[in-house]
């Protein structure tokens, strides 16, 4: 399936309400897992898109849906994520490629091998099913008669989604259900009375609402910077490739920072290079560098600075506008950057020997997308200081994708100020600036 661009058909479309419970801004996996759960509750949702639902990262992505490699304050979270993805497809009647076929870790030297091991500590703690095997344990696994990796760290209990189909799906079911999804409806800003959140105006109109949640992706920053909230977050652009069907071969994902593989439903792989990773250099990098320098450090050796096309554009941002102003969220409706081809011939001269299957496959279409990482590569799911009845459910880097429906069902939980059953301390948005350390999780 092609991917989604500003010339897109619309086909989420209502009439926007004058008030409702909650309004969600964006409609990737977080808004609209979000919405599907505060509508399990009760509770009248508008999930208000500037582009197309599921438009940017959220069907862009690889797909992968996994434990293996966390942040260890997120496993509690991926694991009531995984049950989701057990039981989604049955509950909104529409297949969305889900499959728990496993996931690998490829190492590429010794010391991937020694950081797996490290990670098998955590995967103890959590009783995961994870264990490192063996080159020959995996060349078994993959086929694969020669000993390209050292070994792997391996997960059978981590599954693959296919992206494409899975929000727009969840999307659908959710509107079926009675939420409110309108596309192309870019919310501008939020209102205020008496110093709380009230709802929010969009370039169709203003609605009033208890609780406004930002899942905005790539644009969190922009919209809190508008507000006058800093929330640091640095964009870098993925390039992806999808092959032609092959017959049989490895049905999960592997990986290694080199090169990466997915099985897809389409009997397909998608593949990339592992961590390459492209940032075009723009004013954020320069506001955020000291924020950003430490995660620079860890993941230098993956990521290209660009200066490319719109430099100047990028440099100086439009950063402040009012309701009545058109905004850049109008100006770019779906994030669709040119795949970087360089990344995609590489992939062409690895597949084979990567993965031997891939000889006959022919690469059938390539796309980009743009993660959005804040400097410590864990996500903000909070309320934001000061800024009552809004909430941040954004930073998720290069892993919201798995996350995303037990991530919603956290924040459609403290939205309600219910009581929540993970410490969600990690992913407060205080941690920016209250002074207290920033503690790395792993790389995008
Ligand atoms: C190449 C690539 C590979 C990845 N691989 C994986 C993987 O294998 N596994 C995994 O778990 N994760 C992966 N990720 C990360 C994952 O895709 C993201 O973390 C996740 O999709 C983020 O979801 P989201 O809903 O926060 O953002 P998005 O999907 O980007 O959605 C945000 C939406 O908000 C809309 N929006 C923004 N501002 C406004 C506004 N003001 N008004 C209205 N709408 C607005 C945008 O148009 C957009 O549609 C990958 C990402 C990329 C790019």
């Amino acid at each position: 399936m092609p991917m989604l661009s500003k010339n897109s058909p619309i086909t989420f479309q209502a009439k926007l309400p004058e008030e409702v419970d909650v309004v969600i801004i964006g409609a990737g996996i977080i808004g609209i897992s979000t919405a599907w759960f505060l509508m399990k509750d009760g509770l009248s949702v508008l999930v208000c898109e500037k582009g197309r639902v599921g438009g940017e990262q959220s069907t862009r992505n690889w797909g992968w849906v996994r434990q293996m490699g966390r942040d260890e304050a997120e496993l509690p979270i991926i694991a009531e994520s995984l049950n989701i993805w057990d039981s989604i497809a049955g509950e909104i009647g529409e297949d969305i490629g889900f499959t728990r076929k496993g996931l690998l870790f490829l190492a590429e030297n010794e010391k991937d091998q020694k950081d797996f091991e490290e990670w098998m500590e955590i995967a103890k703690r959590h009783q995961l099913d994870t264990r490192i095997l063996s080159a020959a344990e995996l060349g078994k696994k993959l086929n694969y008669t020669e000993h390209r990796w050292k070994g792997a760290m391996y997960t059978p209990s981590d599954g693959r989604s296919e992206p494409s189909i899975a929000v727009p799906a969840i999307a659908r079911a959710a509107q079926r259900a009675g939420i409110r999804i309108i596309e192309n409806c870019a919310v501008r800003t939020t209102e205020t009375q008496a110093g709380v959140v009230s709802g929010v105006i969009t370039e169709l109109g203003t609605v009033r609402a208890n609780a406004v949640v930002c899942a905005g992706g790539a644009w969190s920053s922009a919209f809190l910077a508008n507000l006058g909230v800093t929330f640091p977050q640095l964009l870098v652009k993925g390039t992806v490739v999808r092959t032609s069907a092959v017959s049989e071969g490895y049905a999960g994902g592997a990986g290694s920072y080199k090169f990466s593989f997915r099985r897809r439903q389409d009997g397909g792989y998608t593949l990339s290079l592992g961590n390459y990773l492209d940032h075009s250099l723009c004013a954020d990098s320069f506001r955020y560098f000291t924020d950003f320098l430490p995660a620079l450090k860890m993941t230098w050796s993956g990521t290209r600075l660009r200066c490319d096309d719109g430099l100047l554009k990028r440099l100086f941002p439009t950063r402040r506008w009012e309701g009545d102003e058109v905004t850049p969220f109008e100006q770019t409706r779906v994030l669709n950057p040119t795949p970087n081809l360089r990344v995609v011939r590489k992939i062409q001269q690895l597949m084979a020997s990567n993965l031997p299957i891939l000889a006959k496959a022919q690469i059938e279409e390539t796309w980009a997308g743009i993660i959005d990482a804040p400097p410590d590569f864990v996500p903000v799911m909070d309320e934001i200081p000061n800024y009552k009845n809004l909430f941040l459910a954004s930073g998720f880097s290069g892993h919201g994708f798995g996350i995303g429906p037990g991530a919603g069902k956290v924040m459609a939980t403290l939205v309600q100020g219910k009581q929540i059953d993970f410490d969600l301390s990690r992913f407060r948005f205080s941690r920016f600036s209250d002074g207290s350390p920033l503690i790395l999780g792993p790389a995008l």
